[in-house]
């Protein structure tokens, strides 16, 4: 149990009912067999969780922004809830602007970081007066161009990588040596380029790293932060002002995967924090924070149902629907990314009984794709259902377009006291099979048959 009383069971107990409930509605069934399902009440109490932990360690009246990364769980009515409960947005691309900006996220509670960004997205940031952070010295001379054209109100900062190491997963390693992002402070002249770059521009107020993420013990993502904290410090020092009035720490908070257990929590980073950098902390620095798995990914499950049970070489195989288009990186990187499984029957009951070695296989035209390869679960039957759990960020969401797979149909609930049942709401509609046409060039159906060499046929 966290200090909130919140436990592991009863998200667990929220989660069952809404299997059934999706079942017994037809949100889930032989004509719908794969759903994404968020529980709201998580979401809310993980944002609450966010906000207590960091103002129990912050001096009083220090501006705080939690940016929730929009990748993590690029859906419009999540941003409009985390708006609700006063988490801002992060984005890194004009597409996912445009969906903070749809969810109604100010300006002032948006930041803006990629490491790609051009010249017009800079532009737009500036015009808008959103928060941006250059990731590197080109960037940093496009904004100085804007900077000398037009005001903007936009807080303006860099990106560092303090270079303190990766950790268990190499893809999502941002701080090792090479990383692809931010200035990498280690590198011989570049410590010295940061701070000169502020001497030289009075209007960057910011500094930005984001060093942890999944598979980053505390203790290093800690490291991170006390680095950039250092360089704030020394940039401040050099310059004789407080010119660095806001430290932007990233997110990063791993989720652990393989159990109900919210671990680690926010408190436990904000405490690690607040004992490694109480400098960050006694009032001099605004804050700004860009959680994203951890804020999401225990709220979200997808559930499929078993179209076929076989057997291969004395193994049982569920063939179910979920596979490489909504779990993309446990399919292709199980070792780093493994899902638990729950199994339900066909009324959507949690199912009980011996647990069998098992396969639960997704639906793609691949032999690797498997949701999960021996896993010892209750039997899963034809017309039962796979629950992969903890998937709310980087999952179904993230639609990958193998075999041309429909993107699920994503519901939203909440308990409903009356019933003791769930009230579910519509945050995206399932993608249906004109829309896979449009999208896979059925307006221009005719245009490689028409484009040939002129005189020839
Ligand atoms: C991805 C990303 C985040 C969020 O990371 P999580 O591991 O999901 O918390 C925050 N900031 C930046 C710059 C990112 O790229």
């Amino acid at each position: 149990m966290d200090e909130y009383g919140n436990t592991g069971e009863e998200r667990a107990a929220r989660r069952d009912e809404a299997v059934r409930g999706a079942v017994e509605r037809g949100l889930l069934g032989p004509d719908a067999p794969i759903v994404g399902l968020l529980d709201v009440t998580g979401i809310r109490e993980s944002a609450r969780e966010l906000r207590a932990a960091f103002d129990a360690v912050t001096a009083p009246g220090t501006p705080v922004l939690h940016a929730f990364a929009v990748k993590a769980t690029p859906l419009v009515p999540v941003l409009r809830l985390l708006r609700e409960e006063g988490i801002g947005a992060e984005v890194a691309s004009p597409g996912e602007l445009a969906l903070a900006r749809a969810a109604g996220l100010s300006p002032a509670r948006t930041v803006l970081d990629s490491p790609a960004k051009t010249a017009a997205e800079l532009r737009e940031a500036l015009a808008l007066g959103i928060a941006v952070n250059a990731d590197n010295p080109q960037e940093l001379d496009r904004i100085d161009g804007l900077v000398r054209s037009a005001v903007s109100r936009s807080p303006l900062g860099i990106r560092v990588n303090p270079q303190v190491g990766g950790g268990s997963i190499g893809a999502t390693s941002t701080a090792t040596e090479t990383s692809k992002f931010g200035v990498a402070l280690r590198d011989e002249g570049a410590r010295e380029w940061v701070v000169r770059a502020y001497l030289e521009r009075p209007w960057l107020s910011r500094l930005h790293a984001h060093t942890g993420s999944q598979g980053i013990p505390l203790a290093l993502m800690v490291r991170g932060v006390e680095e950039t904290y250092a360089l704030a410090e020394e940039i401040n020092r050099r310059i004789g002002r407080p010119q660095i009035d806001t430290i932007d720490i990233g997110g990063g908070l791993p989720v652990n995967f393989a159990s109900e257990a919210t671990s680690p929590t926010y408190t436990e980073y904000a405490r690690a924090l607040k004992a490694g950098v109480p400098g960050l902390f006694d009032g001099r620095y605004g804050l700004v924070t860009e959680f994203g798995r951890s804020l999401l990914a225990k709220h979200g499950t997808i559930v499929a149902r078993v179209e076929y049970a076989k057997s291969a070489g004395g193994r049982p195989v569920a063939v179910t629907h979920a596979g490489v288009q909504v779990a993309t990186r446990t399919v292709y990187v199980p070792g780093s990314w493994p899902l638990r499984i729950a199994a339900y029957d066909g009324k959507g009951r949690p199912k009980s009984g011996p647990e069998v070695v098992q396969d639960v296989a997704g639906p793609a035209c691949f032999a690797g794709d498997l949701l999960a390869e021996g896993r010892a679960l209750p039997l899963l039957d034809q017309g039962d259902y796979a629950a992969a759990l903890d998937t709310g960020a980087y999952y179904f969401a993230h639609h990958y377009a193998y075999n041309s797979l429909a993107r699920p149909g994503i519901y939203g609930f909440v308990p409903d006291p009356q019933t003791g049942g769930v009230r579910f709401a519509t945050v995206r509609d399932p993608q249906t099979l004109a829309s896979i046409v449009a999208e896979s060039g059925g307006a221009h159906v005719g245009a490689l048959t028409t484009l040939h060499t002129p005189g020839s046929r």
